[in-house]
């Protein structure tokens, strides 16, 4: 992650000469490509697809914009679990530009990204932590002089994609929570005419950035999404669809307080604010802290940190009484009929998952380039 200039010789490196070169075994990159197509919920034999287009893979450019945001999204990216995903993603894409892990101060960090720019106009990948500030021209916040809106528009427009990385530049986050002072918006406000793939969460599981880089470079795209622009692979099940106190919660067994007895004995915690039924992310199944545990097994609710909303919605600590966000009428039937608003969310997550994957195993090499 180094800030030097690359030479010629390093822009035309493929991925397989990298891994040579940093003395990673065929077998070890196997095991790579394995568990990033694992990871992204590819179809059977789709490995083996990952890992001839990863060999010939050039290194591509990645200019990382971080905005009105906390370094959260960053310290999380960098602590990607698996060290092979590290060394073999972060090593070989040219982070040509990002504040907090960049060498280059001042003019130099500048001059740099105007050369990636130019470099690699059209082709390179857009990365972005933190909201847009617009409020009185984007004076909020600026970077050598210049407004985040505006280096925004300038970089994206030479950007083959971008991945808008945390809740704050998928959705405004807490920049944009009431009374929202610096007018901040989230990047798809602004980007209109260019793919943008958001990673929500406050901050985002590491894993789940480096998996969607791994596809970008792949198959020079963006991975499925859903219709709040998230990869489906990691967003496609609720946290309640995946969560291990699923079963107290359908005996209808709840803590009551974070020290009774109920919470003791690991009772589902949706009577304390749990917002798992409602939110999309994969901590239940990938976790955090290389898969050590994720808030729900520590003890604390989910905030619902990776949907739209996540402050302004507040009742942190509040049952969840509405259903909210993408939920839709079938819960409203069935909290109607008495029937547990999380059950009816989960069951309507189930079957929309089941109609994603369906079919999956008899797809062709083909069909997952389409679909991916
Ligand atoms: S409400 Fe929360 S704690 Fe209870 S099962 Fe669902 S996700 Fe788990
Ligand atoms: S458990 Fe909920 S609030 Fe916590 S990180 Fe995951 S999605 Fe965010």
């Amino acid at each position: 992650m180094s800030q030097k200039r690359r030479s010629s010789s390093e822009i035309s490196e493929t991925f397989a000469d990298h891994l040579e070169q940093h003395g990673v075994s065929r077998r070890g990159f196997l095991k790579f490509c394995s568990s990033m197509a694992a990871a992204l919920a590819l179809p059977a034999g789709s490995a083996d697809v990952m890992a001839k287009a990863l060999s010939a893979a050039k290194r591509p450019t990645v200019i990382w914009l971080s905005f009105q945001e906390c370094t959260g999204c960053t310290e999380s990216i960098t602590r990607s679990h698996t060290p092979t995903i590290e060394n073999l993603i972060f090593d070989f894409i040219s982070l040509d530009y990002h504040h907090t892990l960049q060498v280059a101060a001042g003019h130099q960090a500048e001059e740099a990204r105007d050369v990636a720019m130019k470099n690699a106009y059209g082709k390179y990948l857009l990365i972005v932590d933190g909201s847009i500030p617009t409020k009185d021209g984007g004076v909020y916040s600026t970077i050598a002089g210049r407004t985040n809106l505006n280096m925004l528009e300038e970089v994206a427009a030479g950007a083959a994609a971008l991945i808008s990385v945390g809740t704050c530049a998928a959705y405004g986050g807490l920049p944009m929570a009431n009374p929202n002072p610096t007018g901040a918006v989230a990047v798809t406000d602004i980007v209109k005419d260019k793919p943008v793939m958001n990673i929500p969460g406050c901050p985002p599981i590491g894993l789940v950035m480096t998996s969607a880089i791994a596809h970008f470079l792949t198959f020079g795209r963006l991975p499925a999404m859903d219709d709040l622009g998230r990869p489906k692979a990691f967003y496609g099940d609720s946290i309640h669809d995946r969560c291990y106190r699923r079963t107290f919660y359908d005996q209808g067994l709840f803590a009551k307080a974070f020290d009774d007895e109920g919470a003791r004995k690991g009772w589902c915690l949706y009577e304390l604010g749990c917002k798992g039924p409602t939110t999309h992310n994969a901590c239940a199944t990938m976790k955090w802290n290389e898969g050590t545990s994720f808030p729900i097994e520590s003890g604390h609710p989910c905030l619902g940190c990776s949907e739209p909303n996540f402050w302004d919605a507040g009742s942190f600590y509040e049952a969840l009484s509405v259903p909210q966000g993408r939920v839709g009428e079938t819960v409203l039937k069935a909290a109607a009929v008495g029937v547990g608003v999380g059950v009816a969310a989960a069951a309507l997550n189930r079957s929309k998952k089941s109609a994603a994957v369906e079919g999956r195993e008899t797809m062709t090499v083909e069909d997952l380039k389409k679909e991916s």
